[in-house]
């Protein structure tokens, strides 16, 4: 059976957390509450989640303090942050802050659950090709974030593990930086974009590549982007 994806909701309204815990718990999520900014940085200290929804008006320390906070750590679980209408202003900030989306208040379940779905997918594109795969003639351990070529092991980011579960995912055919970046990254093109696929890209190489002047496993391809090419 699928390990069921571990989801923590910080919100101070006992109404609304209790509602999202019960809702996602239906769907068969594991919820873990936080009835505030404080107990959420504890528990987040002791425990790895897949998703955080967090809400942005909380006491003693808000969802922005904390988002940010998390993302100076090196925290890079995905955020989901819940607003308030009018909060454009802060919806923004928080994304500057490493949220990955948001959600505005009054908002139906079910297209909360389609957001949760949604960055689920996003942040792990490769679900289905398994936890330790082959890509190339490196093994991949995605839950440990490494990879082992030549008996070394070596870290990797989440956002690395993100590229290669896509590539994984989409063997053998030439793939725009723009689709790279729109897929792992969630966003739309942008020079800005352009230059972190290419920075990350050379990172990646420089852990699994034997040569990175000829990359074996991420090839370029001119013109359009990359390929992986799988046997
Ligand atoms: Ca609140």
């Amino acid at each position: 059976m699928a390990q069921k994806a571990n989801v923590l909701v910080v919100e101070d309204e006992q109404k609304i957390r209790t509602a999202l815990a019960d809702f996602l718990e239906f769907h068969d999520f594991a919820v873990v509450q936080a009835v505030d900014g404080l107990e959420a940085q504890r528990i987040v200290r002791d425990k790895k989640f897949d998703l955080i929804l967090l809400d942005l008006m909380l006491p003693k320390i808000s969802g922005e303090q904390l988002c940010a906070k998390w993302r100076q750590e090196g925290l890079q679980t995905p955020v989901i942050m819940l607003t308030a209408k009018g909060q454009e202003k802060e919806k923004i900030a928080g994304l500057e802050l490493g949220a990955d989306d948001y959600i505005t208040k009054p908002f139906s379940l079910e297209e909360l659950l389609a957001r949760v779905k949604a960055v689920l997918r996003r942040t792990d594109p490769g679900r289905a090709v398994g936890k330790i795969f082959k890509f190339g003639d490196v093994d991949v351990d995605i839950a440990a974030l490494t990879v082992r070529c030549d008996k070394k092991e070596i870290e990797i980011s989440r956002r690395e593990a993100q590229i290669i579960q896509f590539f994984a995912a989409n063997p053998n055919r030439a793939i725009s930086r723009e689709e790279l970046y729109e897929k792992v990254w969630g966003e739309e093109m942008s020079e800005f974009g352009t230059r972190t696929t290419d920075m990350h890209i050379a990172k990646l190489r420089s852990k699994i590549e034997k040569n990175t002047n000829e990359p074996q496993i991420i090839k370029t391809v001119r013109g359009t982007g990359y390929k992986y090419e799988s046997g």
